[in-house]
């Protein structure tokens, strides 16, 4: 018998809040008021908890997640707290339903939870559960689709706070309005700050081309999904056609379609989500495709898990900073001189403020 540690999964707990947003966050395609998430607690016979946030984006999804993941959990209750190996069974066990979808976040909310509790087992945090340490990662804020003074204004706080880029919305009806954005951001930012700019796969092809043209001046780090995120082939054209860096990936489900997308060449830059590429298990294996093929990556929300995923990554780019679930979160990621801070995290470094929790229960 081996004489190494094996706890086992004792239980889960499922419970699903609708977090409100401060302010709606705009987008070319809708705007997000709230933050639906199913949180997953589970629970090791040796007493240890750990935690896995899904994120619906749609509140008519929450519920259905939630008795999804309630399910799936129950089919890995009593099993060891081996989450690379529960992440391979579900994904057998899902073959002919297939991992996208609810499936694939249900799936990636209990890896996520099972990585925290694995770390919080060997009193560690998930990076250095990973073989990792702790180092800067530089940090960007948000700012909406909210019209040039708007945009300019909320990009100018950022900056304050000692953020070193800003992503922002655009998709405006008219290239004109997409360029004043721009430049009038920069105007407030200053030259040192980095400008990303964000589609939400609102442009066909053709008209992306056409439209970044405008844009291939102005020293943008990156453009974001300027059309529809499983076009492959058409961020490809748009890639090859503009000199401005392409970012795509929070919509991947798993790293084989971001092998397909590595395979067509679809963008210079990749931003995996952690849930949609399949949690810490998912995560790791798209940050190796990336170390394989020179792409430099950055996350998609979860700023407490991905800042220490990005810390395990050879090419880590850019951290996307975002508060959205910070009334859940005890203590949300510091993020300090632009830099994210994991230093003292356990786990995956979220614990619930139960207080909120329990007022946003849905
Ligand atoms: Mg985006």
């Amino acid at each position: 018998m081996s004489q190494l540690r094996a706890p086992k999964i004792k239980g889960f707990r499922i419970r699903a809040v609708r977090v409100p947003m401060e302010e709606p966050h705009r987008t070319a395609s809708g705007a997000v008021t709230e933050s639906p998430l199913v949180l997953v607690d589970v629970y090791t016979d040796e007493g240890v908890a750990g935690h896995g946030i899904i994120f619906t984006y749609n509140a008519a999804a929450l519920k259905p997640t939630a008795e999804l993941t309630e399910s799936l959990a129950a089919m890995v209750t009593g099993q060891a707290l081996a989450p690379m190996e529960i992440a391979d069974g579900f994904a057998r066990r899902f073959r002919l339903l297939g991992m996208q979808g609810l499936v694939a976040m249900a799936v990636a909310g209990i890896d996520m939870a099972l990585w925290d509790a694995l770390a919080r087992t060997h009193q560690t945090s998930v990076l250095r559960l990973l073989g990792g340490l702790e180092k800067p990662v530089r940090a960007y804020g948000a700012v909406g689709y909210d019209g040039v003074a708007d945009s300019a204004r909320v990009a100018e706080r950022w900056a304050k706070r000692g953020f070193h880029g800003v992503k922002v919305k655009i998709g405006y009806p008219s290239a004109a309005e997409d360029l004043a954005v721009v430049r009038t951001i920069r105007k407030a930012v200053g030259d040192e700050m980095a400008i990303m700019v964000d589609y939400n796969q609102s442009l066909t092809p053709a008209t992306a081309v056409e439209r970044l043209r405008a844009l291939d001046d102005e020293g943008l780090t990156w453009i974001e999904e300027p059309v529809l995120a499983h076009d492959y082939r058409g961020h490809a054209r748009v890639s090859r056609e503009i000199r401005t860096p392409i970012q795509c990936g929070e919509n991947w489900w798993g790293p084989h379609e971001m092998r397909e997308a590595i395979d067509a060449q679809a963008s210079d830059f990749m931003m995996p989500d952690v849930m949609k590429i399949g949690g810490v298990t998912g995560w790791m294996r798209a940050a190796a495709l990336a170390e394989a093929h020179s792409i430099p990556i950055s996350n998609h929300l979860w700023p407490e898990l991905s800042a220490q995923l990005m810390c395990a990554s050879a090419t880590a780019h850019f951290l996307e900073y975002a508060d959205w679930w910070n009334p859940i979160v005890a203590e949300p990621l510091r993020v300090e001189a632009g830099m994210a801070n994991v230093e003292d995290a356990a786990g995956s470094g979220v614990e619930w403020n139960e207080n909120a929790v329990a007022r946003l229960l849905a």
